[in-house]
């Protein structure tokens, strides 16, 4: 029996929530671990399934007497951890959407954040350091014993609707690679459409510990943390702060004797650098079996470096948008075989379809041809937050079959199909840009200074001058062992393969790429070196 607003809004048990599909391993193994991390007084501290679901339940019930209705969004602003992740199980259960943000995020950028989802809650560690949030937003503290509630949410008309799949699971608000920040709204049904698809790469076994790098932000950690729960292993977040310590960083992956790790590229740029026995120590002690990479492409030289070192760890590129969560994961060969000069993104996960689409809007057909990728997947996000129009340009409807009122992600990434249908990624459609008339792909500019002996990695941009041309830039990044570049040989070599108006104008030369707060090279921070 229900009566109005009597009725516990909680997922019903036997349709797609994060909460119940995330702790199905609970029930059939409450005392495996769930979480392991580096505990406050030195050493890691365990915490089992069982006393992750106890957690859960713990905030589910204080987030409820707090009076949230479902849909009203709560910001969780903390690092990976059990407690964070018992809080965003917990906002899953009761239906309120959590918005993950990172400690490290500057104050002007979170109050933006604020300002567009109007959360009804503020969610941080015992120990975190931000201050004023807005009046209206209630505030509260995280920790093992559950909330403290600071400042409690405004009073709100609760209607106790009740939580279904097409529900928001939660809204991430990306750092703009792909152009200015938005907020990616994802259902329940969404995020689980896409971990069930991924289980079928069997990627990891109930005994495995798969550590955390990127910052909870980032749907990345997401996909951690999705990915690890549904197979029942253990999650390992590493504190952000070891990170940039190359032998604090292995010491903690060894500790916690970590069996895969999922980062993005630039994670092992410092440890290349300055600990490479170390890491070959770990991968002969059989740790670091599996390591998978996302988010942006990984420079060959540095990638094959790696693979020196670890030559039985296994690879895997897993390629996507937050929009999607992924949209395929591909095992990369290591080694790398000498003439592989381009990383293949392979074919979708279980589930979805990757398509390429020409200028004309058809399929293109055959070997080497560009065209944007279409991602026709059930696990799509449902929109924009706040911002239709920015929306409908990328949900549009399927090109396959438009008359059937399906709608697939347009992704804005060009690739080409190789001989077996696997495809490979050729920059941004965004990134194609013209120069003096001449339609130009940056992503062949940067690949051919790539391969110029010394050089770990390029990034090319257009910038505008005033009263003047654009000009076209080179960001050079130095291999650490490799020779001193000389700049004039390199353009050079640039003028033997590309045409004129592709050679660099202005080319400078770095010993490390600034990184966005996920760990991406930070395409912003480059160009202000431009101009500096
Ligand atoms: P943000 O815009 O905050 O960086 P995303 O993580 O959604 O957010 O960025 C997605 C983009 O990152 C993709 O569209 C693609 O251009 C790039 N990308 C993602 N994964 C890979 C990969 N494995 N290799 C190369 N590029 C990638």
């Amino acid at each position: 029996m229900s009566s109005n607003g009597a009725r516990p809004a909680r997922a019903h048990a036997s349709v797609d929530n994060l909460r119940t599909y995330l702790l199905a391993a609970a029930r059939r193994a409450p005392e495996r671990p769930a979480v392991i991390q580096a505990a406050a007084g030195g050493g890691t501290e365990t915490v089992t399934y069982g006393e992750l679901e106890r957690r859960v339940d713990r905030i589910a019930g204080q987030l409820d007497a707090l009076g949230l209705d479902v849909g009203d969004r709560v910001i969780l602003e903390s690092d990976t951890s059990a407690d964070s992740v018992a809080a965003l199980l917990a906002c899953a259960t009761v239906g309120l959407p959590f918005i993950p943000t990172s400690p490290e995020i500057p104050d002007e950028r979170l109050l933006t954040i604020i300002g567009s989802a109007e959360p009804a809650l503020h969610l941080q560690t015992a120990h975190g350091k931000r201050t004023g949030i807005p009046e209206q937003v209630g505030t509260a503290r995280l920790g093992a014993e559950g909330l403290t509630v600071e400042r409690a949410p405004a009073p709100r008309v609760r209607r106790r609707r009740a939580v279904t799949p097409v529900d928001t699971a939660y809204i991430t608000f990306t750092s703009g690679t792909t152009g200015r920040p938005k907020g990616v709204v994802m259902s329940h049904r969404g995020v689980i459409a896409f971990l069930r698809g991924a289980e079928a790469e069997e990627l990891a076994t109930a005994d495995d510990r798969v550590a955390n790098t990127s910052p909870l932000q980032f749907d990345f950690s997401l996909f951690d943390i999705g990915f690890t729960l549904s197979h029942g292993a253990a999650l390992v977040p590493v504190p952000r702060d070891r990170l940039g310590w190359p032998r604090r960083f292995l010491a903690f992956l060894r500790e916690a004797g970590v069996t895969q790790v999922d980062c993005v590229p630039s994670v092992w740029r410092p440890v290349l650098r300055h600990e490479p026995e170390l890491l070959a120590e770990l991968g002969d002690a059989g740790l670091v079996r599996r390591i998978v990479f996302t988010g942006e492409p990984w420079p060959l030289d540095e990638l094959r470096a790696l693979q020196n070192l670890l030559p039985k760890t296994r690879f895997t590129n897993g390629y996507g948008a937050t929009e999607t969560m992924a949209a395929s994961i591909t095992e990369v060969p290591n080694p790398l075989p000498a003439d592989v000069t381009r990383l293949s993104i392979g074919h979708a996960h279980a589930g979805a379809e990757m398509t390429l689409i020409g200028p004309d809007g058809t399929p293109v057909e055959g070997p080497g041809t560009v065209g944007e990728i279409y991602l026709r997947t059930p696990s799509l996000f449902s929109g924009y937050w706040g911002d239709p129009e920015t929306t409908s340009k990328v949900l549009v409807p399927d090109p396959l079959d438009p008359r059937s009122g399906r709608l697939v992600f347009k992704s804005g990434d060009l690739a080409s199909m190789g001989e077996d249908g696997e495809l490979y990624l050729h920059g941004r459609a965004d990134s194609q840009v013209q120069i003096r008339g001449n339609r130009v792909e940056l992503g062949e500019v940067e690949r051919r200074i790539g391969q110029f002996e010394g050089v770990a990695g390029a990034v090319a941009m257009v910038l505008p001058r005033e009263d003047d041309d654009p000009l076209l830039h080179a960001f050079v990044l130095r291999a650490p062992e490799g020779p001193a570049l000389d700049t004039k040989e390199l353009i050079a070599f640039c003028r033997a393969a590309l045409p004129a108006y592709m050679i660099p104008q202005g080319l400078h030369v770095v010993d490390s790429f600034p990184l966005t707060v996920n760990g991406k090279v930070d395409r912003a921070a480059l160009s202000a070196l431009a101009v500096s």
